[in-house]
């Protein structure tokens, strides 16, 4: 019998200079940066909460605290790389995966299909399974402000059982 499992994850992080800015894996040029314990790649970590949420796993701050240095600076693909295990492991695989980055500044357009790529190579999925959008937010609250840059997603997951 298929089964199929939903989850979804948000994150914030803050905006500051002197930070590279990397979403998706994608390294943008930009004068300010996200903040953060690993490389502060917000797409991905909404991606891996949404994973995770989907199997009542609990969140990447479980798995990757931010009190250990083993994640200081962590390249988070690497570590969506090992929720994507933590799944198969129990016998899951991604169906697809949609998001949406919210970011006021800079025009993220241009860098949206090498995200694509970067985050479905990763997950070995095929491009079209891994949905990744952007928005501003009309310059209201943090991310119109330009104090941080949020990320949604929502992940289905199918398991033959
Ligand atoms: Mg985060």
């Amino acid at each position: 019998m298929l089964q199929f499992r939903i989850g979804n994850g948000y994150d914030i992080h803050c905006l500051a200079s002197g930070r590279p800015l990397i979403l998706g894996g994608i390294f943008i040029d930009h004068e300010l940066g996200l903040l953060g314990h690993s490389d502060a790649d917000v797409l991905t970590h909404a991606i891996m909460d949404a994973m995770l949420g989907a199997l009542s796993l609990g969140d990447i701050g479980h798995y990757f605290p931010p009190t250990d240095d083993r994640w200081k600076g962590a390249n988070s693909l690497k570590l969506l790389e090992q929720v994507n295990h933590l799944i198969q492991d129990r016998g899951w695989q991604i169906n697809n995966i949609d998001s949406v980055i919210v970011a006021e500044r800079p025009k993220l357009k241009p860098h949206i299909g090498a995200m694509r790529d970067r985050l479905s190579s990763t997950l070995n999925l095929d491009p079209n399974q891994m949905g990744v959008k952007a928005t501003t937010n009309e310059k209201l609250g943090p991310e119109g402000r330009e104090e941080g840059i949020s990320a949604y997603a929502v992940v289905l997951l199918s398991a033959t059982v």
